[in-house]
């Protein structure tokens, strides 16, 4: 079952781990078509995950194909895609420099032309709760609101996207983003964007992701 959809999906999380934007099973990977999510199981080894290892559920979380439990945060995808009709895909990783800005509880502010269009605007921080529980999947869900990307408190960082190719590239942008800003901030007080060029930049988000 979306036997091309599970492919994407273990294509995605290979180069999460060869990128080093994950290690071990941590971060996870889900693409939604329909009423079905098609998502990485929980607790394997990126290096060792075959295509049969990915999981399809249904919007519940019920399992519809596939002999592994699902991601440990699945709820927290269930959350994103009921609450958000331009997300077709997720990918959550632990990349260094975004877990690192989430680790100080300071949002990535618009410090250049990219963040704004593809992510929506200054990407937030959730307020934590642990990994794992519908605590997490609303905080998530509540500080995704209006842009594509959010920070996860002391955890890791989480895109969406239409597509799954979509999805991952705006992670790679978060935290190539986070990377530039962490060493700015060493470095001395990193500029903003004027605000009517956030603004501005921000309405292609908008047009982008209303329908
Ligand atoms: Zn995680």
């Amino acid at each position: 079952m979306h036997e091309n959809l599970k492919g994407e999906v273990l294509n995605v999380s290979k180069t999460m781990l060869e990128r080093g934007m994950v290690i071990g099973s941590s971060g996870n990977v889900s693409v939604r078509k329909g009423d079905h999510v098609v998502v990485t199981p929980s607790s394997v080894p990126y290096s060792e995950m075959e295509q049969e290892d990915i999981i399809v559920i249904d919007l519940e979380g019920e399992v519809v194909d596939g002999h592994l439990p699902p991601s440990t945060e699945t709820a927290t995808h269930l959350e994103i895609y009921k609450n958000r009709d331009d997300a077709k895909a997720i990918v959550h990783s632990h990349s260094v420099y975004a877990t690192a800005l989430a680790t100080i509880r300071k949002p990535l502010p618009v410090i250049s032309d990219e963040i704004a269009p593809y992510l929506g605007g200054e990407i937030r921080v959730s307020e934590y709760a642990m990994a794992g529980t519908t605590y997490l999947a609303k905080n998530v869900v509540k500080a995704l609101e209006g842009r594509s990307a959010v920070l996860l408190a002391s955890h890791g960082a989480l895109c969406i996207g239409k597509t799954l190719k979509e999805a991952f590239s705006n992670a790679v942008l978060l935290e190539r983003a986070c990377q530039v800003y962490s060493i700015a901030l060493g470095a001395g007080e990193p500029h903003l964007l004027p605000p009517d060029v956030v603004e501005e930049e921000a309405e292609i988000w908008n047009e982008a992701h209303t329908e």
